[in-house]
Formats: structure tokens, C-alpha cells, sequence
């Protein structure tokens, strides 16, 4: 049984995203200060993060794979992560 690079396997989840009602929060001043912004664009399989161009990260929670890796990682205060309300969230389909 073939089983498929990362992305084929990802992409063959589902979400139902709770528009409007994000469940990351990056508190920017303690994320650049201690380093996490950075380090949370490199840790997130799911690319959640990315760094823009004048140093702020943004979030896209909807691709979120509700692993906790980011909330085990970031500096205290950095992060507000829980997961999403009721039945919202990703959906595995594979593995
Ligand atoms: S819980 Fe996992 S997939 Fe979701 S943002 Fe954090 S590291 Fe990325």
C-alpha cells in the first residue's frame, strides 16, 4: 500500500472552520522578543504561521491540525492556543 507524501495525506482531511473565531493568538510584542515567532514558522507541519514582511506572524488557523506542538514550544505568554469550539477543527481522513 502506497501511502503518499505529507501533502497528498493532508490534503485528504477535512475542516469546518469557525469563521471569525480563531483559536491561535500570537501575542506579538513577547513573540518577537523571545524568538517564537520565528521558530513557530519552522515547528507548524500544518504552516499555520508565517513571518511577514515587517516581522508580525500570521495566523491561519483554518489549516490547523490541532497537534499542540506550537502550544508545547512557545514562550510563556506568546501563545494563546485551545482547541476549536463544539465539532469545528480538522477532520482526519488518513492515519
Ligand atoms: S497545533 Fe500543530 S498544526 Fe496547529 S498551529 Fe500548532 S503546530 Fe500548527
Amino acid at each position: 500500500m502506497q501511502l503518499g507524501n505529507v501533502e497528498s495525506r493532508l490534503a485528504k482531511n477535512s475542516y469546518e472552520v469557525d469563521e471569525g473565531n480563531t483559536h491561535i493568538e500570537v501575542n506579538q510584542e513577547i513573540a518577537r522578543a523571545t524568538g517564537t515567532g520565528r521558530m513557530l514558522t519552522k515547528i507548524c507541519p500544518a504552516h499555520v504561521y508565517r513571518e511577514e514582511a515587517d516581522g508580525t506572524i500570521s495566523v491561519e488557523f483554518a489549516a490547523c491540525l490541532e497537534c499542540g506542538l506550537c502550544f508545547q514550544m512557545a514562550a510563556p505568554g506568546s501563545l494563546i492556543w485551545h482547541y476549536p469550539e463544539g465539532a469545528m477543527g480538522v477532520r482526519f481522513r488518513e492515519g
